[in-house]
């Protein structure tokens, strides 16, 4: 990550492998290094991620009856907790190798980012995107995959149980393009400021999912949730510009964000 730094890219994201050594050890050393990257470079992590071992084919080690220092479901919330606290500015991931149940409850405890209908095999998409046709290596019949995924929901199914809970399903990705990175970005984040851009982008981005690529259903919720969000905004400027970009999405314009 200093050598990333250095070599000029901004935004650096963080992790352990949890598994391998005492889960107490990897959140100091994660908070350690955050402290490092912060007091050095002025910017520290962009995201943290927290991957526990997963058996994986071809490799013995990652079986679970073998994982050195496995960690229970009660001590993985307590670390996405106890790190959430530490570093409120930091986006935290929690990948499909998570349970359905667990990643639905992590998401109240401070995770932030999640995937959704992932593969780790190469290959295992196709063209469209789908990953439901994935095949085997023809030389060995593995099919290569990094890990045994958790969950195997859709991304509808992910995006609708995050509309249950009341929260907004972003795509967003204006910090990037509009150049708020690196130290800039640490500037509104720390101050928690960076929530100005977060909730309409977020809106912007999802309104456009329900238009695209949402199920009916998911639609007629989501719709529902992004109206009750507009009235929440206190200042009647900005809910008029927001609720301006919505309609416009809905009337077919894109890539609409602050
Ligand atoms: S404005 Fe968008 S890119 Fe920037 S932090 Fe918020 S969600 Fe992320």
């Amino acid at each position: 990550m200093d050598r990333a730094q250095e070599g000029g890219i901004n935004d650096v994201g963080i992790g352990a492998l949890f598994g391998l050594v005492d889960y107490r050890f990897e959140i100091l050393a994660i908070m350690e290094h955050a402290r490092h990257l912060e007091e050095d470079y002025g910017c520290g992590p962009h995201t943290v991620s927290f991957p526990r071992i997963e058996p994986a084919e071809g490799t013995p080690f990652s079986q679970r009856e073998n994982i050195p220092h496995p960690v229970s479901d009660k001590d993985f919330m307590k670390i996405i907790a106890i790190i959430r606290i530490a570093m409120p500015y930091t986006g935290i991931i929690i990948s499909t190798r998570e349970r359905p149940e667990l990643r639905d409850q992590l998401v109240r405890y401070g995770v932030s980012q999640i995937s959704a209908a992932s593969e780790t095999n190469p290959g295992g998409y196709d063209e469209e995107g789908d990953n439901t046709k994935a095949k085997p290596y023809e030389k060995t019949g593995s099919t290569g995959a990094q890990f045994t995924l958790g969950d195997h929901r859709s991304l509808d199914e992910v995006i609708s149980m995050m509309i249950d809970g009341g929260y907004i399903p972003s795509f967003c990705t204006g910090c990037y393009r509009k150049g708020r990175v690196g130290a800039d970005f640490m500037d509104l984040a720390k101050p928690g400021l960076i929530k100005e851009y977060c909730k309409p982008n977020a809106m912007f981005t999802f309104r456009e999912y329900l238009e695209d690529y949402a199920s009916p259903e998911t639609k007629e919720k989501g719709l529902r949730l992004l109206k009750e969000l507009t009235q929440t905004f206190p200042k009647e400027e900005l809910k008029r510009r927001v609720e301006g970009n919505l309609c416009k999405i809905g009337e077919g314009e894109r890539d609409l964000y602050f």
